[in-house]
């Protein structure tokens, strides 16, 4: 089993019909359910949910400190190599690119390690480009019992990988992933990963299930928000988070719906994603999923990360760098793409302070 056949029975849904023949009465009486079901979720994405975000954002914000409390975990990624084979038309480390591409040594990660622990720091996400020759299994696992020194989390966002090598890597250390589908419109897939193995669909869509079955403990998939129309795109990352969710009661099942930013190369979103649609994605997603993690980068300006922290937000990064070295400046690479909100981690911490919240450094160790 996998999601893939999910997916297929549900791109033959009617998205264009049903989105526009849904109500606000029907919204109202969805808003009533103490539990929403598959076709609510629809409803909660709708267009005629869209003048009902005030009521959605409350429902929202009550489950949310029912299930989480008042808290906001806070992580960091820290790029460790930019290296990449595939051609994929909205990032920097597109392998057209052209620019000087770097590797951390384990010498520049412990610097780098350091300098991001020294801030407090205790959850991290290990990010590489694709490139099996330049950052093998083998690298990622000696990178990793580095990192482990410093932190007591240590997610990885690289290339999808066999369920054989998640295991080595959960026996190095790695306690979650991080996969997003990017695009669920299996065409627009093929048309913006243009070259390399990022092309295989099938085997990105099942990657966070073999992440599952390796026993890594939190998993988080999702959508890159402007590649396809949103509405479509954030139901089915969300019925993504549900199948895993459903099956893998181990697992920390998480979702993220990232929003394309400015990068290196011409790629224009095709679907503008505009702030309230962001914010009716992720309570929608709140509602639908409300024990799951919904985690917010850098990506999003200050206003709207200060405001969705009430919203469903169960973790964010703070004071992040998209490029490799980009702590200690132990190496100059270029950034994988544009932050918006550039605040450092101890602005982060008091703003969340100020709304009444508890910023959690660490919130758990995975002993090895
Ligand atoms: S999105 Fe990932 S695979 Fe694609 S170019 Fe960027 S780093 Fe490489």
């Amino acid at each position: 089993m996998s999601f893939y056949y999910e997916y297929e029975k549900l791109k033959e849904l009617p998205f264009d019909d049903i989105f526009q023949g849904i109500t606000e009465t029907d919204v109202k009486r969805v808003l009533q359910k103490q539990r929403m079901n598959t076709e609510d979720l629809l409803v909660l994405l709708s267009p005629a949910a869209e003048n009902l975000l005030e009521e959605m954002a409350q429902k929202a914000h009550e489950l949310t400190v029912q299930h989480f409390g008042r808290t906001i975990l806070l992580f960091n990624p820290i790029y460790i190599a930019d290296h990449c084979v595939n051609v994929c038309t909205y990032c920097s480390f597109s392998v057209t690119n052209q620019f000087e591409r770097k590797k951390l040594s384990l010498e520049q990660i412990e610097i780098e390690a350091k300098a991001l622990a020294d801030q407090g720091l205790k959850h991290i996400l290990v990010l590489t480009g694709e490139s099996k020759t330049h950052t093998p299994v083998s690298y990622i696992a000696e990178a990793v019992k580095v990192l482990k020194k410093y932190f007591s989390s240590v997610a990885i966002e690289i290339n999808p990988l066999d369920t054989e090598e998640y295991k080595l890597l959960a026996d190095a250390g790695v306690d979650g992933l991080t996969v997003y589908q990017e695009v669920y419109n299996e065409e627009i897939y093929k048309s913006v990963h243009v070259k390399g193995p990022k092309r295989d669909y099938r085997y990105r869509m099942d990657t966070p299930e073999r992440g599952c079955e390796a026993g890594i403990r939190q998993i988080n998939v999702g959508a890159l928000l402007g590649l396809d129309e949103w509405r479509r795109e954030a139901y089915f990352a969300a019925m993504h988070a549900h199948y895993l969710q459903s099956k893998y009661l181990d697992a920390e099942i998480s979702l993220s719906l990232p929003r394309i930013r400015p990068h290196l190369g011409d790629y224009q979103p095709k679907s503008i994603v505009e702030d309230r649609h962001l914010v009716q994605a992720i309570t929608a997603f709140r509602l639908f999923l409300p024990r799951s993690g919904i985690t917010l980068s850098t990506r999003e300006p200050e206003y709207l990360r200060d405001n969705l922290i009430y919203l469903g937000v169960t973790k964010m990064s703070a004071g992040a760098k998209t490029e490799v070295g980009g702590y200690s400046q132990c190496e100059t690479g270029t950034a994988q793409f544009q932050i918006s909100d550039e605040r450092s981690l101890v602005e982060i911490q008091k703003m969340i302070r100020e709304k009444g919240y508890q910023p959690v450094l660490k919130d758990w160790e995975l002993l090895v």
